[in-house]
């Protein structure tokens, strides 16, 4: 079976998996990290080349099932995920954690892209931003050169966008609400930019924006395919195993 992963879920499974007897476990990440963590078990890094691709995949290595467990905002191989399997008569499953809900005491602004989250900075008048993003995703901020931007980042942009005021820090969650809060007193953060990617590893930043009163802007995920979804690496387990136990015929 499948994992596609690069996610908190997506390693949890592979972890699982990896001693369980009899299931070859195949864990595919997309190779965007120079240092990626490896899952537990055997890996396999780089795109397949589209829906088609990954059908191909899948028939080469006899697949018996696929588990999307990629990141709420990597929509475009959520959608592959929906064809190839489709094409590869492969059943699929999504794990995805539930989206951050806004908590009493949130001043959130919730943006549909990245052009909306710039507009808002520039419209408030933001001017010492934390910028919790990929760093393919921070292009469209440079160009605020009124704002010194904090850009934490798992990797260092190749090439870093023509920031005029930008400080790069290196990390990777998950981050705790002591740091958090340091974090955003050390370097005098008047807002967040980030996306609702969910989940526990990134969350305290929330805590301390919330704590600070500093509003978070706050991208909303992209659109999927409607599939069969399940919160939780138990119940991608469970459902595994019926699949497993009841192979579909070909
Ligand atoms: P994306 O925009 O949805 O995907 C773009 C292309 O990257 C896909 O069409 C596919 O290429 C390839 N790809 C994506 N995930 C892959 C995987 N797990 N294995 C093999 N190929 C993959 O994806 P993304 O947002 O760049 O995310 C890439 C990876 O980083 C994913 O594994 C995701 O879980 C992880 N990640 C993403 C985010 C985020 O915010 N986007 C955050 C944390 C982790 P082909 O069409 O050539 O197959």
């Amino acid at each position: 079976m499948i994992i596609l992963g690069g996610t908190t879920e997506g390693y949890a499974l592979a972890e699982a998996l990896a001693s369980r007897p009899g299931v070859r476990v195949i864990s595919s990440l997309a190779g965007r990290t120079d240092n990626p963590r490896l899952p537990a078990g055997e890996t396999r890094v780089g795109g397949f080349g589209g829906a088609e691709g990954l059908a191909d995949f899948l028939l080469t290595v006899q697949a018996d099932a696929v588990i999307d467990a990629t990141h709420p905002f990597a929509a475009a191989m959520g959608w592959n995920a929906h064809v190839g399997c489709a094409a590869a008569a492969v059943p699929l499953l999504r794990i995805e954690r539930p989206a951050w809900q806004p908590q009493p005491g949130d001043q959130w602004f919730e943006a549909d892209d990245w052009e909306g989250a710039r507009a808002r900075l520039l419209a408030r008048g933001a001017r010492r931003v934390l910028l919790a993003l990929g760093r393919q995703e921070l292009a469209p901020f440079a160009g605020l050169d009124d704002i010194h931007f904090l850009i934490r980042a798992v990797s260092a942009p190749d090439p870093m966008p023509p920031f005029a005021d930008a400080e790069l820090l290196l990390a990777r969650g998950p981050f705790g609400l002591e740091d958090e809060r340091a974090l955003l007193a050390e370097h005098r953060i008047d807002t967040i930019v980030c996306k609702n990617s969910g989940g526990t590893a990134t969350a305290a930043k929330l805590t301390a924006a919330r704590e600070r009163g500093i509003e978070v802007v706050m991208r909303r995920r992209p659109p999927r395919p409607q599939r069969p979804t399940v919160a939780r690496v138990d119940e991608a387990l469970a459902w595994l195993e019926r699949k497993l136990d009841h192979p579909p015929e070909h």
